[in-house]
């Protein structure tokens, strides 16, 4: 018999049909609504594998009820939303999709950074709301991206691919982690320093480290009073990463100049949320790895560490 499977959203058939042929498949056929915790909490009782989503939270509670549960694939790099603790207690392994998106999702950084120093979307509205009258010397301006320079918390697999689209535009690249990456600093011409100096130096910081208890409010009101008055701050990571109200505050009162953010601690974000209210925040619905190519690539690799995990192998991607 076929071990049992359960995918928490409607997938490419191509990927659905690969599946088949390893599992007995049930999905949550909507494309748009998350799965029903009630539903999750009912379908995993049955299941070996689990194929899920960064929407589900897959919590100490929910493991509790998968008596047969071998594996849970996560159609993500990041992984905050699965208690990977839980799960290796339980010996249930956890998988994500490193890799195949940080091309993708370092291309919408870099657009992000654009759109937020040359007021992209804020320039558009304006256009299409008949308020575009004239030229004028001062009108719309922005930030140069040329030649500044740019901060990039979380130097890792996204974070030294946007730095090869910083080099591009002449940017001065600094980088903060916990480790020092030496081979990277001397291929990209980039320079490592303490947190303060990276938030005090920077005309554009870029947040990428994973959501960790670490890295929870990494950035609060304490490091937003360090940035530069013209500084953009550009969130790509995870939500919880940047404390929102600090945010808020810090953009609403000129401590930085603007915001671009792909995250928000509650997605989707309400759109009564305070920093969508202001007109130096671009924000976008969680597309940093949205393109067709990768999404598929995406959804064939969480594929790929689920058949793995079942059929005995090791997983590429195991985290735990
Ligand atoms: P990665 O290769 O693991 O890089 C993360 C980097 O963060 C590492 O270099 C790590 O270096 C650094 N880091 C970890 N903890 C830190 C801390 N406390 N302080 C400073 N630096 C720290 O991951 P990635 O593939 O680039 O992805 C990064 C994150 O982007 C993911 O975890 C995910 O949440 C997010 N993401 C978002 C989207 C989107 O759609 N918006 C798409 C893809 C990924 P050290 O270990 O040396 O500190």
């Amino acid at each position: 018999m076929k071990p049992k499977i359960y995918i928490t959203r409607k997938l490419p058939e191509l990927v659905v049909d690969k599946l088949k042929n390893a599992f007995e498949v049930r999905m949550w056929e909507e494309e748009v609504e998350p799965v029903p915790r009630e539903i999750l909490e009912k379908e995993i009782q049955e299941v070996e594998g689990l194929y899920c989503l960064l929407t589900e939270s897959i919590d100490r509670n929910l493991l509790t009820l998968a008596p047969r549960l071998k594996i849970v694939s996560n159609m993500a790099v990041g992984y905050n939303n699965i208690d990977v603790a839980a799960a290796t207690e339980k010996g249930i392994m956890v998988t994500n999709t490193p890799g195949v998106l940080t091309e993708t999702t370092a291309d919408l950084t870099f657009a992000l950074l654009m759109a937020s120093a040359r007021r992209i979307v804020e320039a558009s509205d304006y256009l299409r709301a008949g308020s575009w009258k004239t030229w004028s010397p001062m009108q719309l301006t922005g930030q140069d991206i040329y030649g500044a320079t740019l901060g990039i918390f979380g130097l890792g697999r996204i974070g030294e691919s946007l730095a090869k689209r910083a080099r591009g535009f002449d940017m001065n690249i600094l980088y903060h982690n916990r480790s020092r990456k030496p081979r990277a600093e001397e291929q990209l011409g980039i320079k490592y320093v303490d947190k303060e100096a990276l938030l005090r130096e920077s005309d554009f910081v870029c947040v990428l480290t994973p959501y960790t208890p670490e890295t929870e409010n990494y950035i609060g009101t304490a490091e937003l009073s360090l940035m530069k008055r013209n500084a953009v701050l550009i969130n790509t990571a995870r939500g919880g990463i940047v404390n929102e109200e600090a945010l808020y505050h810090a953009l609403k009162s000129g401590q930085i100049w603007g915001a671009g953010l792909d995250v928000f601690k509650e997605e989707p974000v309400r759109t009564d949320h305070p920093l969508l209210s202001l007109p130096n925040v671009v924000a976008l619905p969680h597309i940093g790895s949205a393109s067709r190519n990768t999404r598929l690539k995406m959804a064939l690799l969480a594929a790929e560490n689920l058949i793995q995990g079942l059929l005995g192998e090791t997983p590429k991607n195991l985290v735990n």
